[in-house]
């Protein structure tokens, strides 16, 4: 980047600095004050579990969906709401402009009962990190010794991806390393011999060859033959495989030596085909659910790429989706793209249980929540009608470099001792 040319401007930094920062200031005191409405909002929610009705899943999905907020924004607000009765008077600092979302976050994501007063008073002159650190010097009851001495033995997975492609690493504990080591070796062992056997004594074609096969071409072959098996065993890509024995006549249906269905159930569990089906009448099994019925791995893909989300407004869900059919097969609904939406499983369950309802055609999809009122994807926010909140301008935590040798950190209080003895 070029260096801009020194500008007659740049005489005027100081006084432009202080006119933003003013401006900063007076805006960051409202937003505060914004945000205190916003986590008494969410506090009410919470209480009086108002958003079962809206089809979120939680009280942080309605806020993350409503505000448009990402789900770390939204989850720091759901945390002080949780508590905004233990932390009354940080409650009110933020209702003053003075105390930020963050700060308050901090100390109610981990601060000690009774650490009101304490933090209150801490946070308007700490930054969101001093709070940080402050917190963690509370003394804990426990600290949980198994947890720390036992480290978690279960195989992680983490990705990074950049514009050459992504990069994995995989932690296992010691026998499924051991696994994993002999499944890469047998399929590069595999890949030796078909590459020996169609290159390997051929001199001639020495220049035109392909190159010794990879191990990391040998982990993708373990990957594609264990999708193989997986795509044979159910082709619709779901968890588990279930049977369901379904009544032709009653239209009744019962688990595979199982218990007998609600209607819900039954709706919910045939509508993906992520069971087997298998009709009978009179006890007597008459076939196994039409084929058209099953989503196969192609008209998969394409619901995939037409939306790859939940189609429920706000659910952003995107593992593990469940093909809806918006007319149930039963009813003669068709197995094609304008009668198949995708659905997480809560929100596929939800609906079969008539938490909400979804028409179609898949194109002008209308979900509605269990008082009829239509979702709509997006925030609720719009220009403001009504004046920000009269605070005072907030000008930040003095952030001044923390003495924490002198630091007392908040310490929990004895259980209140009885009369007599105090
Ligand atoms: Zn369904
Ligand atoms: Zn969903």
């Amino acid at each position: 980047m070029p260096f801009p040319a020194p500008s007659p401007l740049a005489e005027n930094v100081p006084r432009r600095l202080d006119v933003l920062l003013e401006e900063l200031a007076e805006l960051g005191g409202q937003r505060n004050a914004i945000d205190g409405r916003v986590v008494e909002i969410a506090a009410e929610m919470e209480r009086d579990e108002l958003c079962g009705a809206t089809g979120a899943r939680s009280v942080t999905a309605l806020v993350a969906w409503k505000l448009a907020a990402s789900s770390a924004n939204a989850h720091t607000i759901t945390t002080v709401a949780r508590r905004l009765k233990e932390f009354p008077r940080c409650a009110q600092g933020m209702r003053e402009g003075r105390l930020s979302l963050d700060q308050v976050g901090v100390i109610a994501a981990r601060g000690g009962e009774g650490s009101d007063e304490h933090y209150a008073e801490l946070a308007a002159v700490a930054t969101v990190n001093q709070l940080r650190t402050a917190v963690k010097l509370e003394p804990r009851p426990e600290p949980e010794p198994e947890r720390e001495a036992e480290p978690d033995l279960r195989p992680s997975i983490t990705r990074t991806s950049d514009d050459e492609g992504s990069c994995w690493r995989i932690k296992l504990p010691h026998h499924d390393a051991a696994k994993f080591d002999a499944a890469l070796d047998s399929h590069r062992d595999a890949l030796f011999a078909e590459w020996k056997s169609d290159h390997g004594d051929d001199e001639d074609a020495l220049e035109i060859r392909p190159p010794l096969p990879t191990t990391g071409e040998a982990f993708m072959r373990l990957v594609e033959a264990g999708w193989d098996v997986e795509a044979a065993r159910r082709p619709h890509g779901q968890h588990t495989t279930v049977v369901v024995h379904v009544d032709v006549e009653q239209r009744a249906a019962a688990l595979h030596l199982g218990p007998a269905l609600t209607e819900a159930e039954r709706q919910y569990l045939t509508c993906d085909a992520t069971c087997e089906v298998w009709f009978e009448r009179d006890g007597e099994p008459i076939g196994a659910g039409r084929t058209t019925r099953q989503i196969n791995r192609r008209l998969r893909r394409a619901l995939e790429h037409r939306h790859r989300t939940c189609a429920v407004p706000g659910c952003g869900a995107t593992r593990g989706l469940h093909a809806h059919h918006i007319v149930h097969w039963e009813d003669g609904g068709p197995t094609e793209m304008a009668n198949l939406v995708l659905l997480c499983p809560y929100h596929h369950r939800l609906h079969h249980r008539g938490g909400i309802t979804i028409t179609g055609p898949a194109d002008d999809l209308r979900v509605a929540d269990s008082h009829g009122r239509l979702l709509s994807p997006g925030s609720l926010a719009r220009p403001p009608t009504q004046p920000p909140p009269a605070v005072p301008p907030c000008l930040g935590p003095t952030g001044e470099r923390a003495q924490w040798w002198w630091y007392q950190p908040f310490q929990p209080q004895p259980p209140p001792i009885h009369a007599g003895q105090a």
